[in-house]
């Protein structure tokens, strides 16, 4: 705490995994004889550096850019950048941090690390949006690299900016080194099934744990917070599997939508008119809009089997947990990275609910992510339904992942102890095996 103060998130994620962690040490005395704990919770390298651009109006602007390269025992750094205003150094920390464990139980040889910046890409033209990545990169680049470390998108970075930063790369750089970024277009270098893999790796996992516990996504009422990236193609997914998605938001608001919420429309708004959620009950009849409210309070109206966290960290709080128990939840799987405050997780573990932790669930993501550089590296595309079975089975081998190992530690069905476990002991043994670096 003393070393890092004022980074709550990442105090957060550090002790959401070590509290997990007493029995696996007891048991295996060496990580402590190493200083494996200590050695985890400081990064290897952390980056930050001045990002000057110039606005529409000629304007210089100032934001600050963000590289945590958090531990490489695996393999080269792995994880997203996020553009969105509240990133500071814990944010990125916290993300990293997660992303080493998440990383490893993919089973998968990549390390763990994070990056970004406080830059609002809200209401910037494209040509403010390309200025930033430009210059972002132009820093960037001297750290990255195919075997040292590859971005991919979070919050705030999506297809048009890994182009733009993706550009810049390949300028400075005079070189096609398309493994050094993923989320790539599918004309230069990009996976089919990127794009979806988060949010359908969520459902995945979550449908997994349903079915072991005699149940189903079929006919199940679902709520999906945020409207992004990850939140659109969980929508996507639960509806192909039965369930009826009937809730969605933004940072502005909620919608409900009792008939299930139309997806080409939410998506249209979103992605083509980069437009606020309110549009949609504009648009669509019988649906109402939730100024200001999260859209967990659906469940104080009517009953919700199933809640899908898709958008920012701690955006289901006691109270909403408690909405959503009201409303007969049984089942929450984070497709966001620690969606979930840790008095909800409580309530939700107490109850019985069946509990995804996002360092398992939201996996898919990098999973396909490193799919992706498996296709640079050997030239290769593949189709969309290959990748996509790939990535179910991934989902499945986590989910074995983290039962088999809660099983072991004594607390069957705890998919965060499990979770927490696995993807630790992965990077502890790897890190026993490299000595002291
Ligand atoms: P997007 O930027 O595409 O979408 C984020 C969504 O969440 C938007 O609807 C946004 O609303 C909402 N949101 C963002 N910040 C807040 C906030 N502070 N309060 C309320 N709502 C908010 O991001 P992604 O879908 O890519 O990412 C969502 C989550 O999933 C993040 O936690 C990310 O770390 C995690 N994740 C993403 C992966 C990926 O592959 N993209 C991989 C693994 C995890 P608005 O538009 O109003 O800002």
């Amino acid at each position: 705490l003393a070393r890092n103060p004022g980074e709550d998130e990442f105090h957060q994620a550090v002790r959401e995994v070590f509290d997990s962690l007493p029995r696996v040490l007891a048991k295996r005395p060496e990580y402590t004889e190493a200083s494996i704990l200590q050695r985890l919770c400081e990064p290897e390298r952390q980056i930050i550096f001045r990002v000057p651009w110039v606005d529409d109006n000629g304007r210089v602007q100032i934001n600050r850019g963000f590289r945590v390269q958090f531990n490489s025992a695996l393999g080269p750094y792995k994880g997203g950048l996020r553009f969105h205003p509240t990133v500071m150094l814990g944010t990125v920390k916290f993300l990293g941090f997660e992303q080493i464990f998440k990383n490893a139980l993919t089973g998968m040889p990549i390390g763990g690390g994070k990056g970004g910046s406080d830059f609002d890409p809200k209401g910037k033209s494209d040509g403010e949006i390309m200025r930033f990545c430009q210059s972002f990169m132009t820093e960037l680049s001297q750290h990255l690299g195919e075997y040292t470390d590859v971005p991919a998108g979070d919050i705030g970075v999506g297809g048009r900016e890994i182009g733009y930063l993706f550009g810049q790369y390949k300028r400075m750089t005079n070189a096609y080194e398309s493994g050094v970024l993923t989320g790539k277009g599918l004309t230069w270098g990009g996976s089919l099934v990127r794009t979806e893999a988060t949010g359908y790796g969520t459902v995945f996992f979550a449908r997994r744990m349903l079915e072991l516990a005699g149940r189903s996504l079929d006919g199940a009422k679902v709520l999906v917070s945020g409207s992004g990236n990850v939140a659109i193609y969980a929508a996507e997914k639960v509806k192909e599997f039965g369930g009826l998605v009937v809730g969605a938001s933004d940072s502005a608001g909620s919608i409900y939508d009792p008939e299930g919420i139309d997806l080409d429309l939410l998506r249209d708004i979103k992605e083509r008119r980069r437009d606020r959620i309110s549009a949609y009950a504009d648009e669509r009849l019988g649906a109402q809009y939730r100024d200001g409210r999260r859209v967990w309070s659906v469940a104080d109206e009517t009953p919700i089997d199933v809640a899908l966290p898709c958008a920012t960290q701690n955006e289901i709080s006691e109270s909403d947990a408690k909405s959503l128990l009201n409303g007969g939840v049984t089942a929450v799987a984070e497709g966001a990275n620690m969606p979930t405050t840790p008095e909800a997780v409580r309530l939700f573990r107490d109850a019985g609910v069946l509990f995804a932790p996002g360092k398992a669930a939201n996996a898919g993501g990098v999973a396909t992510s490193a799919l992706e550089m498996q296709q640079n590296a050997s030239r290769d595309s593949w189709s969309f339904e290959y990748t996509e079975q790939r990535l179910s089975d991934i989902m499945d081998g986590i989910h074995e992942r983290c039962a088999e190992t809660a099983e072991e530690y004594g607390t069957p069905g705890d998919y965060v102890l499990g979770a927490n476990i696995a993807g630790f002991t992965r990077v502890a043994d790897a890190m026993l095996a490299l000595g002291v670096i």
